[in-house]
């Protein structure tokens, strides 16, 4: 079986460290990739720390991989060895249920299997990240990667690409929609270009001053400033619909004012502990709350395909492995332009 090496975290409190994982020998439908890079999602962070309560150790976090493919089995026709390729947040679903079969794996009603901190469909063998060299996963969950360089801005489509994505798509954002993003991190900037893309007017909502001039180049028409009350007053009734990145307690109140009749607040943060939800403002205006999680494997090909026609990828600060725990501690104080990625290379 493959060894690789890779970083892991061992407890909700240390840093992360070297770590060896074993690979599953390669069946006839898997391929195996050699990892070039992997983003750092929020995500990470909130498992590595057990902030969901759900976090089992040792931990090899990442599920943002781009690499180059070095085998395949006999069974696969999608990609070939050489090729470019991604895996995102899920290795594996049943395949067979009737979301798997609409290609909405994401809600596989036997639960999808995540690419880490989850175990295979055989019970028992935990999923380990990419925060590694090497991964073998099945065909069915390898997104194929135009090769146009610049792969690094790419990893990071594969979750917050996807993520922001699919529930623009599926609430029908196109031209002339009023779409708000809240939360300018690694999901909200991905947000703003996507949606500036398919042609909406886009409202940025930041928690200060500080992004403004990043969020217009990235093409927001307006960025509206979340803690000045005055600001988000002058929202009141203006948008159709809104997508929270936002990774921690917010006030969801003044962003479902925002909203016009019939409009949808879709969240798509996870915070550590529930929000408190104000039900007059739904109410008054019809307006609907709802959440999103990641995206199928079909739409993040299509979402792949999107960003490439459009050039779109991801503001990136590249880090070498040994780096990821103060990249952590700076994605903790906010202090992320706009997704960190790993280089692979620098596992040895
Ligand atoms: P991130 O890069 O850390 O960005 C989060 C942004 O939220 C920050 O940049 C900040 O933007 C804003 N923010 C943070 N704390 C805030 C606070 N207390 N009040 C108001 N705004 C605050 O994180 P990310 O990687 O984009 O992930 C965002 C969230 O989505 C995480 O909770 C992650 O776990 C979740 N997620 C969900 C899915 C899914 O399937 N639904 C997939 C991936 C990630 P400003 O500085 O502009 O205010
Ligand atoms: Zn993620």
């Amino acid at each position: 079986m493959p060894i690789t090496s890779a970083y892991a975290a061992f407890d909700n409190h240390s840093a992360l460290r070297p770590f060896e994982v074993t690979r599953r020998d390669p069946r006839a439908e898997d391929v195996t990739l050699e990892i070039l890079y992997c983003g750092i999602c929020h995500s990470d962070l909130h498992q590595v720390r057990n902030e969901w309560g759900n976090s089992s150790y040792p931990m090899v976090p990442g599920h943002e991989i781009v690499g180059r493919v070095v085998a395949v089995g006999a069974g696969v026709t999608k990609v070939k060895p050489g090729q470019i390729a991604g895996v995102g947040c899920m290795v594996d679903s049943c395949c067979r249920c009737g979301p798997c079969e609409r290609g909405l794996e994401q809600y596989c009603e036997q639960g999808n299997t995540q690419t880490y901190n989850h175990v295979e469909r055989d019970g028992k063998t935990p999923t380990y990240g990419g925060y590694s060299r090497l991964i073998v996963v099945d065909q069915r969950f390898v997104l194929t990667v135009a090769d146009q360089g610049a792969l690094e801005a790419v990893a990071p489509l594969l979750c917050a690409g996807i993520t922001t994505y699919s529930p623009l798509r599926h609430w029908n954002v196109g031209k002339g929609s009023r779409v708000g993003v809240v939360g300018l991190g690694g999901l909200g900037h991905m947000a703003v270009k996507i949606a500036v893309a398919m042609g909406a007017e886009v409202t940025l909502f930041s928690s200060s001053e500080r992004k403004s001039a990043d969020a217009k180049r990235m093409g927001a028409h307006e960025v509206v400033v979340s803690s000045d009350a005055k600001q988000m007053k002058a929202t009141r009734g203006r948008l159709d619909f809104i997508l929270d990145t936002v990774s921690a307690d917010h006030d969801l109140k003044p962003l479902l004012l925002a909203l016009r009749l019939d409009g949808a607040l879709v969240l798509v943060g996870a915070p550590e502990k529930p929000l408190s939800l104000p039900v007059f403002p739904l109410l008054m205006n019809r307006r609907s709350i709802a959440g999103s999680g990641i995206g199928g494997i079909p739409e993040t090909q299509e979402m792949l395909d999107f960003c490439a026609k459009h050039r779109i990828g991801a503001d990136i600060e590249v880090i070498p492995v040994q780096k990821v725990n103060e990249a952590y501690e700076r994605l903790t104080r906010g202090d992320v332009r706009y997704r960190f990625v790993i280089d692979n290379s620098t596992l040895g």
